[in-house]
């Protein structure tokens, strides 16, 4: 599809919030992209129009059954005053691939990657500048044909909203205080678990309240069948180190193919470091804190790049990591990827692209 994106401006544009005082997705900017699906025209009618509440009929399938996906990316502000989005042709993929998964039409990866420059650039002056702050980009589509049975829609609905933000932790690269859950399970194999798509994050929400209430920042996931391979914490990806081997759960169907997990993997391999794509238990975990070869442990995703683990809580037991403070691994991973995605640093990977 090589339709043209319409674009109907506002005419009342809000107040944006200075800087420092953005938190993470609570304002949102003026406009937003949204495209149509019908099963006779296909994806029709692209257009970047006023940010406006969405009229829903309340038979709407995906607020019965859940038939949606959604994606996030960012857009960087560099010292030089240029825009860019980090890796955007990976989320495109990512898309689509979740739309399979969810029996949603594919969308023309073409007009998925306009829409978010298209959008951006709309809404420009709205890219904060400040280290640390960005502009997030929410793609989601939705099951929007009105029914109440259970197969999947004839209509859809593709939309982006986009939100100036500040640190995902208020606590910005502090390390975290993570709880083992070894009760409630988030995916299991041949599951929803590789599929951004809002059931996860449904199925996350108890055990993480939880954890809260008692005082933890983030849940680390064990597998759903045995309950002992580690595989996500909270919704970002796993890393940790071990002696000199860098470790991550393997993509087998339960974890998101992170853009952040792959690009720290790309990194630290060219870093000359040893990497394993491959399943590890909490125990060797534990045992290898008791032997004192674990030396860190960190959390991979858009929005908080790296978070490290300070911290990790399994039956009753605390395990200190790397002295609950940063490790360098962790600090080099992100640093040089904050680098890349404001243009401070070299991109040799031509990971970035520009909005102009
Ligand atoms: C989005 C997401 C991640 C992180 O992926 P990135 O592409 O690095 O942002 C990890 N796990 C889950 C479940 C997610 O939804």
């Amino acid at each position: 599809m090589t339709d043209a994106i319409r674009i109907t401006r506002t005419s009342r544009r809000k107040e944006r919030p200075r800087d420092q005082d953005l938190a993470f997705g609570t304002v949102f900017t003026d406009h937003m992209f949204v495209a149509d699906f019908q099963e006779e025209k296909g994806w029709y009618d692209p257009r970047v129009e006023p940010y406006a509440p969405l009229a829903l009929d309340p038979a709407t399938a995906v607020l019965h059954y859940g038939q949606s996906l959604f994606e996030g990316l960012k857009a960087f502000r560099g010292k030089d005053g240029r825009i860019r989005l980090f890796r955007p042709q990976k989320h495109v993929e990512r898309l689509n691939r979740t739309a399979r998964r969810m029996c949603i039409p594919a969308i023309d990866p073409d007009l998925i990657l306009r829409s978010w420059t298209t959008l951006v650039d709309v809404d420009r002056d709205w890219v904060p500048s400040a280290v640390g702050t960005s502009l997030y980009i929410r793609p989601t589509v939705i099951a929007s044909e009105p029914f109440l049975g259970v197969r999947p829609a004839k209509e859809y609905l593709y939309y982006v909203i986009l939100s100036p933000v500040g640190p995902y932790y208020p606590e910005g690269l502090a390390p975290t205080r993570i709880k083992v859950i070894d009760q409630y399970v988030r995916a299991v194999a041949g599951g929803l678990g590789e599929a951004k798509t809002s059931a996860n994050y449904a199925a996350s929400l108890y055990a993480a309240e939880e954890a809260k209430h008692e005082g933890f920042t983030q849940v680390l996931w064990l597998d759903g069948v045995h309950h002992k391979y580690v595989e996500e914490v909270g919704t970002s990806n796993f890393m940790l180190k071990i002696g000199d081997e860098v470790i991550t759960p393997p993509l087998h169907g339960t974890i998101l193919a992170g853009v952040t997990r792959d690009s720290a993997l790309v990194l630290m391999r060219e870093w000359g470091l040893r990497v394993s794509e491959r399943q590890i238990t909490i125990d060797e975990v534990i045992e290898a804190a008791h032997r004192g070869t674990l030396q860190e442990a960190w959390a991979t995703g858009t929005a908080a790049v790296i978070s490290p683990v300070g911290e990790l809580a399994y039956k009753g037991e605390r395990i200190v990591v790397h002295g609950g403070k940063i490790g360098e691994l962790s600090q080099r991973l992100y640093d040089t990827i904050v680098g890349i995605q404001y243009g401070a640093a070299p991109d040799p990977h031509h990971w970035t692209v520009l909005v102009e």
